[in-house]
């Protein structure tokens, strides 16, 4: 990969010599948050949505906001021009920053400025992923992440593990399940479909408020499909005529795998078709 330009706490530097302390509590303690937003055609695509849940974010943990956080969006654009970015995504990450030493209570939010880390990952053909046209197999594994999953923390262990054991299988992600419903998929929603309606997990603490998830919902009542938000099974998903995930990263991709069960023909469905195309085409338009 070709060297990037990288955004740390005010500088534009190239990627190898872009420094962090030992003691940023990002790295000690987990304790930041993070957003990704995806760009096509060198725009940001949902850019406001993200910035509203990455503050949500640093209000649910007493996190102070950084003085640069009113102009993120010239950082990320900023980025995107230095690094030529057409398709791809934005990675963005905060941590309560880096105080004089390891300790378990917050410091002094007057003495410890937060931590501000940006990078691009350049993606050519993310919108076009031929992923898309065969749809993905997922395994069902139990959710064993911590109880606020609202918040977009950087604790992604369980989430990779979770990733491991889908690869394991020789699936390619995982539904995590809790008291014997689905949450969400390892670092996406999940959904899916019976006839006209389309079914995915209620907003809560137990999962994270996808910002694509939002559109797609909205996008979906728009074009007079039936959405309902509500818990379900594997076993109904299994039963049901189509499944897929959003994220930021994905769009809307097709699930047509769940434990070894085919979901539907076995192919990615129509409804997840029409969301992907009206996803990207309505993203593509609001792009900034
Ligand atoms: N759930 C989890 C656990 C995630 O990690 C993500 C993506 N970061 C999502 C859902 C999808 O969120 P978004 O649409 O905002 O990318």
């Amino acid at each position: 990969m070709t060297m990037r330009t990288v955004y740390v706490n005010g500088d534009y530097l190239p990627e190898n010599e872009a420094k962090i302390s030992i003691f940023d509590r990002g790295f000690l303690m987990a304790d930041g948050v993070y957003e990704v937003t995806s760009v096509l055609d060198g725009k940001l695509i949902d850019f406001d949505g993200h910035a509203k849940r990455l503050a949500r974010s640093l209000d649910e943990l007493d996190m102070p906001h950084p003085a640069v956080l009113p102009n993120l969006l010239e950082v990320h654009r900023e980025l995107v021009r230095l690094n030529g970015i057409e398709e791809g995504m934005i990675y963005l990450q905060i941590t309560r920053g880096a105080p004089d030493d390891r300790d378990f209570a917050f410091p002094d939010p007057e003495a410890t400025t937060p931590t501000v880390v940006l990078f691009t990952q350049n993606k050519p053909g993310l919108a076009d992923n031929p992923v898309a046209q065969k749809g993905i197999k997922v395994i069902s594994i139990e959710d064993q992440r911590w109880a606020r999953r609202d918040i977009k923390t950087v604790q992604l262990l369980y989430p990779s593990m979770g990733k491991m054991m889908a690869k394991a299988a020789g699936a390619d992600d995982a539904w995590m399940v809790e008291d014997g419903a689905v949450t969400e998929g390892t670092s996406n929603n999940a959904y899916i479909v019976k006839g006209n309606t389309i079914i995915t997990r209620n907003l809560g603490n137990e999962i994270l408020h996808g910002i694509t998830r939002a559109a797609v919902l909205r996008f979906a009542r728009e074009a007079q499909m039936q959405v309902e938000e509500r818990s379900f099974t594997i076993a109904e998903a299994q039963e049901a005529d189509e499944a897929f995930i959003t994220s930021a990263s994905t769009f809307v991709m097709p699930v047509v795998e769940i434990d070894g069960a085919k979901i539907g023909t076995g192919t990615p469905g129509s409804i997840a078709g029409r969301l992907r195309e009206i996803y990207l085409e309505e993203s593509r338009k609001a792009g900034i």
